[in-house]
């Protein structure tokens, strides 16, 4: 499978090139040239698989030219043997037709691990076979850099170093990244803000003569494989819930839009979907673009759902890609359009193809925790505050039931035939602040992680500096 770049100025490159690249030449986003797709027949040969194995059958379109069968198998069913849970991905009822399709069974408690068990142990094989030796390089300001780090250690061809600020992410957070006794796992609190770590890390990026002799690989949300893997549990929970008899509905907890541009591509590929519906928190920058068709960069306000808390939605860009029918000039304009005047202005056309695929929402910190307090009155199931804003917009969003016609039937929600599944996309004891005080109860974090506070720490501390970033990584 070919890849080609969002902004076309970039040649095409294999799957191989797209994960070890991760961004494209021209600032671009790596996409396949043509998606696979899965008829009626095929989906129903899929439905009864076990996670891995759907796994398999979903990803080797994608790897195909870059990874034999067999190694692509054993890479898939090494990533999700570190789950805790028998279904990797279960389901778990919440109301008459509602459910949480629960992501948050892997090393970290959070979803990101869906796509990092698999990237970290992807790039260590493709690593190996060129022989080469990279360090992984990364910021953090919480979830992603502990996922990381899970996906990474102990594997050979790489260090991994995460940036995350000193004193400013949270204890399980912080434990989750400094508890591991692998030598190639390399944590660093930075005396700085999140967005420091950033800097640093872009600083390191863009210096070639530093590169060259420390080559620097990259796990952000726009590797291409990382999205790959979000597709799976998207077939995994629609076909378990007979999306080839009625489709199926998800709301999903948005930041990056990587989660819920999976979900638009597994609905690409075949499975039926009536709708995707984002969720955001306050920074809701894509629900205001969907509703007003103008994307309006605004300053970013904490909230309780930290993970979310963002304001350029990388991945929203592969999805223009498609509304503009692969038309890599306006791309680019749009782009140019953020970078000089922090918005810009969907054509009518495409305004029309994003309402028509996609519903949005958004809940604010109330919202959140009535959200936590209610569904564990109700139901006796606890959510952590990113899955809240999803239950809160899943709840108050207009029902589709046929996707992509533009028709909304506004139906009882006791009536309606439609499944909403809500991707629950960490468990309640990564945050359980939000969860105490809003449900009265302290989420207790799981067996595997219940030593997580005694375990001993291993971290480095430096100052907010390149070069003191540089220094530590010549040193490793
Ligand atoms: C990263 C993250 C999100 C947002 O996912 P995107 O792919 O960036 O949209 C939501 N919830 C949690 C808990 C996360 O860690």
């Amino acid at each position: 499978m070919d890849y080609h770049s969002t902004r076309g100025h970039a040649p095409h490159v294999s799957f191989e090139d797209a994960v070890l690249t991760g961004l494209a030449s021209d600032g671009g986003l790596y996409v396949p040239v043509t998606l696979p797709r899965f008829n009626a027949q095929e989906l129903e040969a899929l439905s009864a698989l076990p996670y891995a194995e759907l796994a398999y059958r979903i990803l080797q379109p994608f790897c195909e030219g870059t990874l034999e069968d067999a190694t692509l198998s054993s890479l898939v069913q090494e990533s999700y043997g570190s789950f805790r849970h028998a279904a990797i991905a279960p389901l778990v009822q919440i109301g008459s037709n509602d459910w949480i399709l629960e992501l948050f069974h892997g090393p970290t408690l959070a979803f990101k691990d869906f796509a990092l068990q698999f990237l970290g142990r992807l790039m260590s094989h493709l690593l190996q076979k060129r022989g080469q030796k990279v360090v992984v390089l990364g910021a953090t300001s919480g979830d992603t850099g502990s996922a990381a780090i899970a996906g990474c250690h102990g594997l050979p061809g790489m260090e991994i170093v995460i940036l995350f600020p000193k004193g400013r992410v949270s204890e399980v957070q912080r434990r989750q990244m400094t508890t591991y006794t692998d030598a190639n796992v390399h944590p660093v609190a930075v005396e700085g803000t999140f967005d420091d770590c950033q800097q640093i890390v872009k600083t390191l990026f863009v210096d070639a003569s530093f590169k060259e002799k420390h080559p620097l690989v990259a796990v952000n949300s726009i590797n291409w494989a990382r999205i790959a893997a979000q597709i799976v549990y998207y077939f995994y929970a629609g076909l378990r819930l007979g999306a080839l008899h009625r489709p199926v509905a998800f709301t999903v907890p948005t930041g990056n839009f990587g989660d819920i541009y999976a979900g638009y591509l597994a609905s690409q590929m075949g499975l039926p979907v009536a709708d995707l519906v984002i969720a955001t928190n306050r920074n809701d920058i894509l629900a205001r673009c969907l509703e007003t068709g103008m994307y309006d960069m605004r300053e970013v306000t904490p909230s309780l759902s930290p993970s979310m808390d963002i304001q350029i939605s990388s991945n929203f860009e592969r999805l223009l890609f498609d509304l503009y029918h692969q038309d890599s000039a306006s791309i680019h304009g749009l782009m140019e359009s953020l970078r000089q005047n922090r918005r810009f202005t969907l054509s009518p056309a495409a305004h029309t193809a994003l309402k028509a695929r996609f519903s949005a929402g958004c809940a604010d910190d109330a919202a959140t925790l009535a959200a936590i307090a209610s569904t564990s009155r109700e139901s006796g199931y606890l959510l952590d505050p990113h899955t809240a804003v999803g239950v809160h917009v899943a709840k108050n969003i207009t029902r589709r039931n046929a996707y992509g016609s533009g028709q909304r039937k506004p139906e009882q929600p006791e009536n309606n035939p439609t499944p909403m599944v809500t991707l629950a996309t960490a468990h309640p004891a990564k945050f359980p602040d939000a969860v105490k005080q809003a449900a009265g109860v302290h989420p207790a974090l799981p067996a595997h992680l219940a030593d997580l506070f005694e375990r001993k720490e291993k971290m480095a501390s430096l100052p907010n500096d390149p070069e003191a970033v540089k220094a530590f990584i010549e040193g490793l």
